[in-house]
């Protein structure tokens, strides 16, 4: 075991999944934060367990080509991001080979390379945001500093538009000038959680949206004239959120001005948005992506595509026109309504949408004979549940298309669907989360 506040020397060799350095001292895992593969360091153990310890770099002693200066001033603070000290050509590599690894290790794959949609930029992209406010002299907003719920301040978040900071600064200004309470989580009092801002990409439209732990806010027309003047604003939504914990929104929602959602256009159609439905945060590489799928899914104008954990049907609606039948499962019945909705706004009658959990959904659709050629999933971190994988082996689709936030997941669904039947076909990475340590992938499996 390692001795805690002692200096040991040691090189960083591999990262991991949340963007840590690794490094092995006397047959320990140190992670280290704001670490380089390659660099060699001074680190000063905070935390010593048996097989692993957590350390922070006390000196540089071997600098990587790879380490650049910060541009963002509250980089080491903020949780936001992960790889403001790495130029992006590391942080590219370092997550084509987090999905190669593992699909290798997990997957039970020997994948070579893994190619990387990399991002052209890195700046301005996340068109979606969520500020936590907090209250110290006087209300601001920022983004949680990571691992706690201590609000760091951040005047001009550089992954975010312009725009979107500028609702904040103008929610913050009316909340300051009327004394809008904020509120406190200790204590459950107070309005003012999070604000909220989605911005569509193609149609800079701005939904605002604030949460609050009440049904109404003082002086709504007053907060609606100062939004008025950033380009763009659309609509604004009062969240309602009661409930003490971690989730940012709660399940009611009244529009004070606007239409209560924003549209956008994906792959050359319009989507209608609503505050609680998913949209990726990155246009244009969802884009990328999700042509990577449709390429992936080679669909014929006899098939039926099922479409798991759809969304808004982005994916589904994108798909149509080379299908015969599409269909989209998806949770959140606010997303539905709005996937139903996208599918007349662009003219698509061959597709159809039902709420529910996908596997379960799945799991009903098979047993009253509907047919699937293809199936895509796309679910949350956690992967892909025992019913979802069972609808699968009795689907038996020709192919099945995996779309991914969770390259970890993913393998470990890749070697259940290998033991039923299919074999890995495609693999590809994307990165729709630059300087973050999140990575997207896609690949194919088929039927033996
Ligand atoms: N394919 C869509 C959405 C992907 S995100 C797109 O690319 O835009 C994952 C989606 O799965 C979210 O919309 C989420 O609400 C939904 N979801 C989460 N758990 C689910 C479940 N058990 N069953 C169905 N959908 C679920």
């Amino acid at each position: 075991m390692l001795t805690k506040n002692q200096i040991y020397e040691a090189v960083v060799t591999d990262y991991t999944s949340e963007g840590q350095g690794v490094a092995h001292i006397e047959g320990c895992a140190v992670f280290i934060p704001n670490a380089i593969a390659g660099e060699k360091y001074n680190i000063r153990i905070e935390l010593a367990r048996k097989t692993w310890a957590a350390g922070k770099i006390a000196e540089v002693l071997e600098k990587s080509p790879h380490r650049v200066n910060r541009e963002c001033p509250v980089a080491k603070l903020c949780g936001g991001c992960d790889f403001w000290h790495m130029d992006y050509e590391e942080e590219s590599r370092l997550k084509a080979e987090r999905v190669k690894n593992c699909l290798n290790r997990i997957g039970g794959e020997n994948l070579e390379n893994m190619p990387i949609l990399a991002a052209p930029d890195c700046h301005g992209y996340r068109n979606k945001a969520q500020y936590p406010v907090a209250f110290k002299r006087k209300a601001y907003a920022g983004f949680f500093r990571a691992g706690t719920h201590q609000v760091v301040e951040n005047e001009r978040c550089l992954i975010l538009p312009a725009e979107t900071d500028m609702v904040k600064d103008a929610v913050m200004d009316y909340v300051n000038q009327n004394k809008v309470s904020v509120y406190d989580e200790t204590t459950g009092k107070g309005l003012l959680r999070h604000i909220y801002v989605r911005r569509g990409a193609v149609s800079r439209q701005i939904l605002v949206c604030l949460v609050c732990n009440g049904r109404s806010i003082p002086k709504a027309h007053e907060l609606v004239s100062r939004l008025k003047k950033i380009p763009g604003f659309t609509t604004l939504v009062l969240a309602v959120n009661q409930k003490k914990g971690n989730a940012i929104l709660g399940d009611e929602f009244i529009t004070l001005h606007g239409p209560g959602y924003i549209e956008d256009t994906l792959c050359g159609l319009n989507f209608r948005l609503s505050p609680r439905s998913f949209y990726q945060v990155n246009h244009h590489q969802a884009q990328r992506l999700y042509h990577a799928a449709i390429e992936q899914a080679e669909i014929t104008k006899n098939d039926t595509v099922l479409d798991l954990y759809c969304g808004v049907g982005t994916i589904t609606l994108a798909m149509a026109s080379a299908a015969g039948k599409v269909i989209g499962v998806e949770v959140i019945p606010q997303a539905v309504e709005d996937a139903k909705d996208n599918a007349k706004r662009n003219g698509i009658e061959n597709a159809e949408f039902f709420c529910g959990d996908a596997g379960q959904a799945a799991l009903a659709l098979e047993a009253k004979g509907i047919k699937a050629d293809v199936v895509v999933v796309d679910p949350p971190r956690k992967g892909l549940n025992a019913d979802t994988i069972e609808a699968l082996a009795r689907f038996a689709p020709r192919r099945i298309v995996y779309v991914s936030c969770d390259p970890a997941t993913l393998a470990r669904d890749v070697a259940l669907l290998k033991e039923r039947g299919y074999v890995l076909k495609n693999a590809l990475a994307a990165d729709l989360f630059p300087r973050c340590s999140h990575v997207e992938s896609v690949v194919t499996l088929i039927k033996k």
